[in-house]
């Protein structure tokens, strides 16, 4: 099975997708984190992408679509994954696409997590996120039991650079699935909207129920 998450930044791609990858043992594949391990690597591609990730804006296709072939090409990934934050834009769903039908597969789910721009706000900059693991935090919303260290794994947290009010408002300009994207997966039949203001574990529910 092939899933696809869609939704704006701080809409709860990343919560949910380690929450189905946990129930379904489906591979998670972030693109976002994939950036991330590159910068903190230091690795020419972590540099490249950091210049666009340090100013809220998408790195270029070509960069992004070379990088998830290469991934999804790998064995772990031949009978199914879950995308977070990948495709943001038509271009990478054809890629997707046409990648999958290679090998004989399609997109089964693309979930829509739908939230207000003043609670993506809120979200962002409440987000921790443990430097070891990955695992995603929020102070208020779904704090960790013991402050700055991740309850998963005892890592230290941290926030991220592009977490920062300016850097937000630059990315809920610019990185909101467009309309296009959305109806790409319309088209194909496989698009279902959530409702992502719910509390977390009924968005869990929700996805669950929509991919079986
Ligand atoms: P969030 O989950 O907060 O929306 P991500 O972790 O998915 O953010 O992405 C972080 C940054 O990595 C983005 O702001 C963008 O610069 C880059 N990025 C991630 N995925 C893509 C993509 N599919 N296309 C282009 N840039 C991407
Ligand atoms: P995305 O990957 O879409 O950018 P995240 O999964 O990183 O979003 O979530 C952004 C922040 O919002 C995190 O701090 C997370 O703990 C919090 N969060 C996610 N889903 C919910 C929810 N349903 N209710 C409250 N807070 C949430
Ligand atoms: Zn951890």
């Amino acid at each position: 099975m092939f899933i696809v998450l869609l939704g704006p930044p701080g809409a709860g791609k990343g919560t949910q997708a380690q929450r189905i990858a946990d129930a379904t043992k489906l591979l998670h594949i972030s693109t976002g984190d994939m950036f991330r391990e590159n910068v903190k690597a230091g690795t020419e591609l972590g540099k490249l992408a950091n210049e666009y990730m340090a100013k809220g804006e998408l790195v270029p296709d070509e960069v992004t679509i070379g990088m998830l072939l290469e991934r999804i090409s790998r064995p772990d990934a031949a009978k199914g994954a879950m995308f977070d934050g990948f495709p943001r834009n038509v271009a990478q769903a054809f890629a997707l696409d046409q990648a999958l039908a290679g090998k004989g597969a399609r997109i089964d789910h693309a979930l829509l997590i739908s939230v207000a721009d003043d609670e993506l706000i809120a979200r962002l900059g409440g987000r921790w996120i443990c430097r070891n693991c990955g695992r995603l935090y929020h102070e208020r919303n779904d704090p960790p039991k013991r402050e700055g260290i991740c309850d998963a794994c005892g890592g230290e947290l941290y926030q991220r650079e592009d977490d920062r009010p300016a850097v937000v408002s630059a990315r809920l300009e610019k990185q909101k699935p467009p309309g296009a994207l959305i109806e790409h997966y319309r088209q194909a039949g496989v698009l279902k909207e959530i409702d992502g203001q719910q509390p977390l574990d009924a968005v869990t529910r929700a996805l669950l129920e929509a991919i079986t």
